[in-house]
Protein backbone atom coordinates (compact mmCIF):
# COMPACT_ATOMS: atom_id res chain seq x y z
CA UNK A 1 0.00 0.00 0.00
CA UNK A 2 1.93 3.68 -1.24
CA UNK A 3 1.80 5.91 2.19
CA UNK A 4 -0.69 8.06 0.87
CA UNK A 5 -3.44 5.97 0.45
CA UNK A 6 -2.17 4.67 4.02
CA UNK A 7 -2.54 8.29 5.15
CA UNK A 8 -6.40 8.47 3.22
CA UNK A 9 -7.38 5.41 4.90
CA UNK A 10 -5.98 6.92 8.13
CA UNK A 11 -7.68 10.62 7.53
CA UNK A 12 -10.86 8.59 6.59
CA UNK A 13 -11.33 6.63 9.56
CA UNK A 14 -10.81 9.40 11.70
CA UNK A 15 -13.09 11.64 10.17
CA UNK A 16 -15.71 8.63 10.08
CA UNK A 17 -15.16 7.73 13.81
CA UNK A 18 -15.80 11.09 14.99
CA UNK A 19 -18.15 11.95 12.88
CA UNK A 20 -16.87 15.26 11.20
CA UNK A 21 -17.41 14.45 7.38
CA UNK A 22 -20.94 15.75 6.19
CA UNK A 23 -22.17 12.36 6.31
CA UNK A 24 -21.53 10.42 9.21
CA UNK A 25 -23.38 7.39 8.15
CA UNK A 26 -20.75 5.04 8.30
CA UNK A 27 -18.38 4.01 11.24
CA UNK A 28 -15.30 2.68 9.73
CA UNK A 29 -13.27 0.07 12.29
CA UNK A 30 -9.93 -1.63 11.47
CA UNK A 31 -9.54 -5.75 12.64
CA UNK A 32 -6.37 -5.52 11.26
CA UNK A 33 -4.55 -3.51 8.25
CA UNK A 34 -6.58 -5.42 5.43
CA UNK A 35 -9.98 -6.30 7.53
CA UNK A 36 -12.46 -3.79 8.08
CA UNK A 37 -15.72 -3.26 9.60
CA UNK A 38 -18.06 -0.93 7.95
CA UNK A 39 -20.95 0.20 10.19
CA UNK A 40 -24.58 1.65 9.66
CA UNK A 41 -25.27 2.51 13.12
CA UNK A 42 -27.79 5.07 12.02
CA UNK A 43 -29.75 2.50 9.82
CA UNK A 44 -32.71 0.74 10.73
CA UNK A 45 -30.85 -2.55 11.23
CA UNK A 46 -27.65 -1.24 12.62
CA UNK A 47 -26.01 -3.18 10.26
CA UNK A 48 -22.06 -3.82 9.91
CA UNK A 49 -20.44 -5.08 6.25
CA UNK A 50 -16.85 -6.73 6.35
CA UNK A 51 -14.13 -5.81 3.87
CA UNK A 52 -11.48 -8.10 3.34
CA UNK A 53 -8.51 -7.76 1.36
CA UNK A 54 -5.54 -10.12 0.48
CA UNK A 55 -2.69 -8.49 -1.85
CA UNK A 56 -4.30 -9.56 -5.47
CA UNK A 57 -8.32 -8.78 -4.75
CA UNK A 58 -10.67 -8.44 -2.27
CA UNK A 59 -14.12 -9.27 -0.70
CA UNK A 60 -17.15 -6.95 0.57
CA UNK A 61 -18.74 -9.34 2.34
CA UNK A 62 -22.69 -7.69 1.78
CA UNK A 63 -22.85 -4.36 0.75
CA UNK A 64 -25.46 -2.57 3.53
CA UNK A 65 -28.99 -1.11 3.55
CA UNK A 66 -28.65 1.51 1.15
CA UNK A 67 -30.77 3.79 3.07
CA UNK A 68 -28.16 6.40 3.10
CA UNK A 69 -28.82 8.88 0.18
CA UNK A 70 -25.90 11.14 1.02
CA UNK A 71 -23.00 9.36 -0.42
CA UNK A 72 -22.47 5.92 -2.67
CA UNK A 73 -21.55 3.17 -0.46
CA UNK A 74 -18.84 2.75 -3.24
CA UNK A 75 -17.01 5.95 -2.97
CA UNK A 76 -16.39 5.01 0.81
CA UNK A 77 -15.23 1.48 -0.40
CA UNK A 78 -13.08 3.13 -2.57
CA UNK A 79 -11.27 5.06 -0.83
CA UNK A 80 -10.70 2.19 1.46
CA UNK A 81 -8.89 -0.45 -1.29
CA UNK A 82 -8.38 0.10 -4.80
CA UNK A 83 -7.74 -3.86 -5.62
CA UNK A 84 -10.01 -5.54 -8.06
CA UNK A 85 -13.67 -5.98 -5.33
CA UNK A 86 -16.06 -8.80 -5.57
CA UNK A 87 -19.06 -8.23 -3.23
CA UNK A 88 -20.32 -11.48 -1.74
CA UNK A 89 -23.80 -11.51 -0.03
CA UNK A 90 -24.08 -13.50 3.22
CA UNK A 91 -27.95 -13.85 2.40
CA UNK A 92 -30.31 -12.18 0.54
CA UNK A 93 -32.19 -9.87 3.04
CA UNK A 94 -32.88 -6.48 1.78
CA UNK A 95 -30.27 -5.07 4.54
CA UNK A 96 -27.77 -6.78 3.53
CA UNK A 97 -28.07 -6.59 -0.24
CA UNK A 98 -28.82 -2.65 0.01
CA UNK A 99 -26.14 -1.09 -2.82
CA UNK A 100 -25.27 -4.50 -4.41
CA UNK A 101 -26.09 -2.49 -7.80
CA UNK A 102 -23.62 0.05 -7.51
CA UNK A 103 -20.74 -2.31 -8.04
CA UNK A 104 -19.15 -4.25 -10.87
CA UNK A 105 -18.49 -7.82 -9.39
CA UNK A 106 -21.13 -10.18 -7.61
CA UNK A 107 -19.79 -13.00 -6.56
CA UNK A 108 -22.23 -16.24 -5.33
CA UNK A 109 -21.50 -19.09 -3.31
CA UNK A 110 -21.48 -22.80 -4.94
CA UNK A 111 -24.79 -23.80 -3.07
CA UNK A 112 -27.48 -25.58 -4.97
CA UNK A 113 -30.21 -23.16 -3.59
CA UNK A 114 -28.53 -20.51 -4.97
CA UNK A 115 -27.21 -21.62 -8.34
CA UNK A 116 -30.54 -23.44 -9.42
CA UNK A 117 -32.04 -20.30 -9.27
CA UNK A 118 -29.13 -18.37 -11.23
CA UNK A 119 -30.92 -17.99 -15.52
CA UNK A 120 -28.24 -18.49 -18.39
CA UNK A 121 -27.74 -14.70 -18.49
CA UNK A 122 -26.81 -15.31 -15.00
CA UNK A 123 -28.87 -13.50 -13.84
CA UNK A 124 -30.64 -13.79 -10.05
CA UNK A 125 -34.39 -12.77 -9.91
CA UNK A 126 -34.83 -12.62 -5.88
CA UNK A 127 -38.59 -12.50 -4.69
CA UNK A 128 -40.39 -10.59 -1.93
CA UNK A 129 -39.80 -13.61 0.13
CA UNK A 130 -35.97 -13.57 -0.11
CA UNK A 131 -35.31 -10.20 0.24
CA UNK A 132 -37.95 -9.93 2.84
CA UNK A 133 -38.72 -6.41 1.22
CA UNK A 134 -41.77 -4.79 -0.92
CA UNK A 135 -38.88 -4.93 -3.76
CA UNK A 136 -37.85 -7.52 -6.03
CA UNK A 137 -34.03 -7.46 -7.20
CA UNK A 138 -32.14 -8.48 -9.65
CA UNK A 139 -28.50 -9.08 -9.54
CA UNK A 140 -25.56 -9.91 -12.28
CA UNK A 141 -23.84 -12.26 -11.00
CA UNK A 142 -20.04 -12.27 -12.40
CA UNK A 143 -17.83 -15.19 -10.12
CA UNK A 144 -18.66 -18.53 -8.23
CA UNK A 145 -16.80 -19.23 -5.11
CA UNK A 146 -16.00 -22.88 -4.19
CA UNK A 147 -18.17 -23.95 -0.39
CA UNK A 148 -15.61 -25.53 1.78
CA UNK A 149 -12.22 -24.86 0.04
CA UNK A 150 -9.40 -21.70 -0.12
CA UNK A 151 -10.18 -18.80 -2.18
CA UNK A 152 -6.92 -16.90 -2.25
CA UNK A 153 -7.00 -13.45 -2.40
CA UNK A 154 -3.47 -13.09 -2.55
CA UNK A 155 -1.19 -14.06 0.43
CA UNK A 156 -4.89 -14.59 2.57
CA UNK A 157 -7.06 -17.17 2.11
CA UNK A 158 -10.61 -17.33 3.22
CA UNK A 159 -13.02 -19.95 2.95
CA UNK A 160 -16.86 -20.03 2.52
CA UNK A 161 -18.91 -22.42 5.18
CA UNK A 162 -22.28 -22.84 4.37
CA UNK A 163 -24.92 -22.14 7.02
CA UNK A 164 -28.33 -21.93 7.15
CA UNK A 165 -30.83 -21.39 9.62
CA UNK A 166 -31.25 -17.84 9.49
CA UNK A 167 -32.22 -18.43 5.94
CA UNK A 168 -31.72 -21.24 3.79
CA UNK A 169 -28.89 -19.33 1.29
CA UNK A 170 -26.92 -18.00 4.38
CA UNK A 171 -23.04 -18.76 4.31
CA UNK A 172 -20.16 -17.30 6.72
CA UNK A 173 -16.81 -16.73 6.31
CA UNK A 174 -13.79 -18.00 7.67
CA UNK A 175 -10.21 -16.70 7.68
CA UNK A 176 -8.23 -19.70 9.51
CA UNK A 177 -4.71 -17.70 9.13
CA UNK A 178 -5.81 -14.47 10.96
CA UNK A 179 -8.65 -16.82 13.59
CA UNK A 180 -11.53 -14.89 11.87
CA UNK A 181 -15.33 -15.59 11.61
CA UNK A 182 -17.90 -13.67 9.59
CA UNK A 183 -21.23 -15.12 10.67
CA UNK A 184 -23.66 -12.84 8.76
CA UNK A 185 -27.18 -13.21 10.36
CA UNK A 186 -26.55 -16.24 11.75
CA UNK A 187 -24.91 -15.12 14.68
CA UNK A 188 -25.01 -11.44 16.08
CA UNK A 189 -25.39 -9.69 19.41
CA UNK A 190 -29.28 -9.12 19.38
CA UNK A 191 -32.32 -10.97 19.00
CA UNK A 192 -31.71 -13.44 16.80
CA UNK A 193 -34.55 -14.16 13.88
CA UNK A 194 -34.56 -18.07 12.68
CA UNK A 195 -36.00 -19.55 9.99
CA UNK A 196 -35.24 -23.10 10.11
CA UNK A 197 -34.06 -24.43 13.98
CA UNK A 198 -32.55 -28.07 12.79
CA UNK A 199 -30.55 -26.50 10.17
CA UNK A 200 -29.59 -23.38 12.67
CA UNK A 201 -28.19 -26.02 15.43
CA UNK A 202 -26.17 -27.95 12.59
CA UNK A 203 -24.76 -24.15 11.04
CA UNK A 204 -23.55 -22.93 14.69
CA UNK A 205 -22.05 -26.72 15.30
CA UNK A 206 -20.48 -26.06 11.63
CA UNK A 207 -18.79 -23.36 12.52
CA UNK A 208 -17.31 -24.47 16.16
CA UNK A 209 -16.11 -27.40 14.64
CA UNK A 210 -13.91 -25.52 12.34
CA UNK A 211 -12.60 -22.90 14.86
CA UNK A 212 -11.55 -22.97 17.97
CA UNK A 213 -12.03 -20.15 21.34
CA UNK A 214 -9.23 -17.85 19.68
CA UNK A 215 -10.97 -16.92 16.60
CA UNK A 216 -12.63 -13.73 16.52
CA UNK A 217 -15.99 -14.04 15.67
CA UNK A 218 -17.85 -10.86 13.61
CA UNK A 219 -21.85 -10.64 13.22
CA UNK A 220 -23.80 -7.95 10.85
CA UNK A 221 -26.06 -6.61 13.36
CA UNK A 222 -25.45 -4.37 16.92
CA UNK A 223 -22.30 -4.65 18.12
CA UNK A 224 -20.09 -6.59 15.64
CA UNK A 225 -17.61 -8.58 17.73
CA UNK A 226 -19.57 -11.56 20.14
CA UNK A 227 -16.91 -13.37 22.04
CA UNK A 228 -16.53 -17.01 20.98
CA UNK A 229 -17.98 -18.10 24.22
CA UNK A 230 -21.56 -16.48 22.88
CA UNK A 231 -21.57 -19.48 20.25
CA UNK A 232 -22.43 -21.82 22.49
CA UNK A 233 -24.50 -20.13 24.64
CA UNK A 234 -26.52 -19.70 21.62
CA UNK A 235 -26.49 -23.26 20.09
CA UNK A 236 -27.20 -24.77 23.54
CA UNK A 237 -30.15 -22.20 23.83
CA UNK A 238 -32.05 -23.13 20.60
CA UNK A 239 -30.42 -26.64 21.10
CA UNK A 240 -33.16 -27.10 24.12
CA UNK A 241 -36.01 -25.00 22.34
CA UNK A 242 -35.56 -27.06 19.25
CA UNK A 243 -36.03 -29.84 21.50
CA UNK A 244 -38.72 -28.91 24.23
CA UNK A 245 -40.38 -26.62 21.81
CA UNK A 246 -43.66 -27.55 22.90
CA UNK A 247 -42.97 -26.94 26.57
CA UNK A 248 -41.09 -23.63 26.26
CA UNK A 249 -43.34 -20.54 27.00
CA UNK A 250 -42.75 -16.97 25.36
CA UNK A 251 -40.99 -14.43 26.91
CA UNK A 252 -43.26 -11.95 25.17
CA UNK A 253 -44.82 -11.02 22.40
CA UNK A 254 -44.04 -8.42 19.54
CA UNK A 255 -45.43 -6.63 16.40
CA UNK A 256 -43.06 -7.66 14.36
CA UNK A 257 -43.32 -5.78 10.50
CA UNK A 258 -46.83 -5.86 11.53
CA UNK A 259 -47.39 -9.35 12.37
CA UNK A 260 -47.47 -10.38 16.23
CA UNK A 261 -44.54 -12.88 16.94
CA UNK A 262 -43.58 -14.84 20.11
CA UNK A 263 -39.75 -13.97 21.36
CA UNK A 264 -38.30 -16.48 23.41
CA UNK A 265 -35.38 -16.11 25.74
CA UNK A 266 -33.51 -19.20 27.02
CA UNK A 267 -30.55 -17.85 29.44
CA UNK A 268 -29.50 -14.61 28.09
CA UNK A 269 -30.17 -15.70 24.43
CA UNK A 270 -33.59 -13.94 22.56
CA UNK A 271 -34.46 -15.47 19.36
CA UNK A 272 -37.74 -15.69 17.15
CA UNK A 273 -38.42 -18.26 14.68
CA UNK A 274 -40.37 -18.67 11.96
CA UNK A 275 -39.69 -15.02 11.59
CA UNK A 276 -40.51 -15.29 7.67
CA UNK A 277 -44.05 -15.51 8.65
CA UNK A 278 -44.21 -11.43 8.52
CA UNK A 279 -42.95 -11.10 5.44
CA UNK A 280 -44.66 -13.76 3.53
CA UNK A 281 -46.30 -10.94 0.66
CA UNK A 282 -45.28 -12.96 -2.43
ZN1 LIG B 1 -31.08 -11.50 7.42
Amino acid sequence: MSRLKYYMIVFLIISLSCGNRKNDWYRISKIDSKTFIISEPKSSQNNSCFLIMGSKEAILLDSGTGENKDETFKNIISALTDLPLTVLLSHFHFDHIGTTSEFDCIGIPEIPVIEDKMTVDSLLHLTNTETLAQKTATLKISKLFPVGKDIDLGNRKIKILYTPGHSKESISLIDNENGYLFTGDLVYNGLLLINDCDAYVRSINEIIKNSNSKYKVFGAHGRPEISYERLFKIEEAIENYRSGRDTINPFRQVNFFGTTKSIYKIGDVTFMDGYTDAFNND
